[in-house]
């Protein structure tokens, strides 16, 4: 072999867990016998940082001035289809390789040894050891038959004798137990099947075989469309069972898996076990162990928030996206990425079948699953009616400008006389207004100035119950004052605008006897919280909820028979490409958690625009209609799904390097065919956390390369120090 080819053999193209692009080469050194997908930490800067082995570098840098791998580490190789995840979601989002695969070693202290613990077991008992009545309870716990074999952890010790940690220390010490180090990290018990559950019926039998029968058959994608209470979950939990069965590993993603207890519930009671979660709410260790369960395929079914799609799955053999409409699977920050779309690819890259489920498709699963008679490149199962025989709940309108609400309150007459028959009945009310706090305005009634933030082109929104005013961009909090800033008059602010905490006022001044509970994040902060909460409206501690969109989402209240929404045109206010299809869809799935037992529900929605064909939609019961329309509009406009759109935010904290910029991508614009671009222009949100930013958007047709043509034009781009700019593919925010 000649020197050349030695020496290319040991320089290695890495990926660092880094907000750099990359590969970059490195000496093997300890990494020698390393491929593509192995881990390694290497010195990165003048820190030690993990990589991923993407391959053999190209081996055109002087080899004098690479620096050497530091460590290979000791744990299987990523598997290839993740690898290529890696790079195909980088290219795709145009965010820096380094960045994608920070998402993936998000758990660097995996890499070590896990910790051990010491198992305690029984020792053949010496000749001489004194036996306190201590000793005697640990002699009698590991002496059962359960335990006689294996022993067991101090902690189980401990919990079920009572005995202190120096006990067990000194009977060790006299020979009376045996110890063992075991690996901390105990995998968790395994999903059981074949226990018994729900007998499907006609429709979920049909949609359950047909899952069924795609585990092991390589990359296709389902879409599971079921109105609410159709039992979805029922059926993929037969994929997941038959996936699991084959002894493959599960992704099962959920928007708010923390908010989900009632899913976990149904999960265990299906499986046997709870899932091995992974969202922002596990502590450290646990994600510590399950990252390396997963990489070693012996982790069997996650469910998670989107980040769970970056766990290093080895034998994948199926992934569930539930409620694939959900905006929350947007990741807006850093990596900018639709994780509904990208577990797709992970699919199609695993070869493996993904299941997309919701009441309320997205128009671009919709689209794919050939409904609008375009190309289907999905499958399409429907599941039209709800499991327990239960009504859809009927919807009405109430116009707001026939029977409007007397001034200063927000309930219109009807809505006010459907809660009291609900309450005379003893059924429940949710009243539904996605805005948090008291108010979202507070003006000057002697000057008109608006309360605004400081750092944000944004209102301050009044919290009287935490007693603040916080901005809901950029989280700045102030006190409430009685006295304008502006032109000094006492007495003179006023709050405009409801949000649920004014609701409630609402409701205790009509209702004074009535049990009332707030849920939003600012009373229900935590996923116990939003648990207990739940229970004590099943429980029926509550009478009227009022909430905003955390009401809205899955949960079951079987004796909720109303649903008000405040305001329904909320949604509808500004150009957002999605913004009716968003509004259809909330406004779906929160009229949907009325009547989900066998007493009917009802929803009604007060509106200034009873002729809004969003409403029209709803009412009609139409769903099918409202998105062949919302598609057809979007083909006219040449919008996603049928052309694709990217953004560009710059941002900067100076005014004038911002338009230095503007400029600089105005003067460069690209000229091609198919291909418009609108900007750059001051956002609507001009304003941000301490920035001011600038946006444009690049429409294409669905046959260009968009990510190509920004590549190149924003390449050539210099950007002025403190000057960002984030590339937003197929954006969600207009902002
Ligand atoms: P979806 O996800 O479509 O809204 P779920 O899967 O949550 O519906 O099912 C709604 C409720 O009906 C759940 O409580 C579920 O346990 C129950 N359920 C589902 N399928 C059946 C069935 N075949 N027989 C009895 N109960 C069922
Ligand atoms: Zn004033
Ligand atoms: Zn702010």
């Amino acid at each position: 072999m000649t020197e050349s080819t030695l020496s290319q053999k040991s320089v290695l193209a890495i990926a660092v867990s880094a907000p750099v692009g990359g590969p970059y080469d490195y000496l093997a050194g300890p990494a020698m016998g390393a491929t593509r997908g192995s881990l390694v930490m290497v010195p990165f800067g003048g820190r030690q940082l993990p990589g991923i082995v993407m391959g053999k570098a190209k081996g055109d840098l002087p080899m004098a001035k690479l620096r050497t791998v530091a460590v290979m580490v000791n744990l299987p190789r990523l598997p290839a289809p993740m690898v290529q995840f890696i790079e195909r979601v980088s290219a795709w989002t145009m965010a820096p390789l380094g960045s994608v695969v920070k998402m993936v070693l998000s758990q660097p202290a995996a890499f070590g040894c896990p910790p051990k613990l010491k198992r305690y077991r029984l020792a053949p008992p010496p000749d001489e050891a004194r036996l306190t009545v201590s000793r005697q309870l640990v002699l009698d716990y590991l002496g059962e038959p359960e335990r006689r074999d294996g022993g067991d952890l101090a902690a189980g010790i401990i919990a079920a004798s009572g005995v202190s940690q120096s006990v067990l220390g000194r009977m060790e010490a006299v020979g009376l137990l045996q110890v063992e180090l075991v690996s901390a990290d105990l995998l968790p018990p395994l999903p059981k099947h074949n226990l018994a559950h729900v007998v499907l019926n006609d429709d979920q039998q049909h949609a359950a075989d047909h899952l069924r029968a795609t585990i092991g058959q390589g990359f296709r994608v389902n879409l599971l469309d079921g109105v609410t209470g159709s039992g979805k979950t029922e059926v993929y939990f037969e994929a997941v069972e038959a996936s699991i069965k084959a002894g493959q590993q599960v992704l099962i993603l959920l928007p708010e898996i923390a908010l989900s207890a009632a899913w976990r519930a149904r999960f265990s009671a299906r499986f046997g076990v709870p899932p091995l979660e992974w969202h922002s709410d596990i502590l450290p260790g646990q994600k510590r162990k399950s990252w390396r369960f997963v990489l070693e395929g012996r982790a069997s079914v996650v469910v998670g928030a989107r980040s769970a799609l970056f766990l290093p799955f080895s034998k994948l053999g199926l992934i569930v996206v539930d409620e694939e409409h959900e905006h929350a699977f947007k990741q807006e920050e850093q990596v900018i990425y639709q994780a509904r779309d990208m577990a797709v690819l992970l699919g199609q890259l695993n070869k493996i079948p993904v299941v997309l489920a919701s009441a309320t498709p997205s128009l671009e699963s919709w689209v794919n699953a050939g409904k609008t008679g375009m190309l289907q490149r999905y499958e399409y199962l429907s599941l039209p009616k709800r499991v327990h025989d239960a009504e859809l709940p009927s919807i009405q309108i109430i116009n707001l400008r026939e029977t409007p609400p007397e001034r200063g309150r927000w309930l219109a007459p009807p809505l006010v006389n459907a809660i009291d028959l609900r309450l005379k009945a003893g059924e429940q009310s949710l009243l539904y207004l996605n805005r948090r706090g008291y108010a979202p305005l507070t003006l000057c009634a002697a000057c008109g100035t608006k309360l605004t933030c400081p750092n944000c082109d944004s209102w301050m929104v009044a919290h009287r119950l935490a007693g603040r005013m916080r901005c809901h961009h950029c989280g700045h909090e102030s006190r409430p004052s009685n006295n304008c800033k502006a032109c000094g008059s006492k007495d003179q602010m006023q709050a405009c605008g409801p949000g649920v905490e004014r609701l409630a006022e609402e409701v205790l001044w009509r209702f004074p006897e009535v049990r009332f509970a707030l849920l939003s994040s600012d009373t229900v902060g935590t996923p116990k919280a939003a648990e207990t909460f739940i229970q004590s409206v099943i429980d029926g501690e509550v009478d009227i909820i009022i909430g905003t969109q955390m009401a809205a989402k899955g949960h079951h209240f079987p004796n909720l028979t109303l649903v008000g929404v405040v305001d329904a045109d909320l949604g509808l206010a500004g150009g957002d490409l999605r913004a009716a299809e968003r509004t259809f869809q909330m406004l779906s799935q929160v009229a949907g958690r009325a009547g989900r037992e066998s007493r009917p529900g009802e929803a009604m929605l007060q509106t200034l625009e009873p002729q809004n064909p969003v409403l029209a939609s709803l009412i009609s019961g139409d769903r099918d209609l409202f998105l062949e329309q919302e598609a057809a509009a979007r083909l006219a406009a040449g919008m996603p799904p049928f052309g694709r759109l990217a953004s560009v935010i710059i941002s900067s904290p100076y005014e004038d390097r911002l338009h230095d910029t503007m400029r600089q991508l105005s003067s460069t614009h690209p000229n091609f065919d198919l291909v418009q671009i609108l900007g750059p222009a001051i956002a609507p949100i001009g304003f941000l956390r301490g920035k001011h930013r600038a946006r444009l958007l690049i429409r294409a047709d669905k046959s260009v390369n968009i990510q190509y043509i920004l590549e190149h034009w924003l390449g050539e781009i210099k950007l002025p120090s403190s000057v960002r700019m984030q590339i937003d593919i197929d954006p969600y925010s207009f902002l």
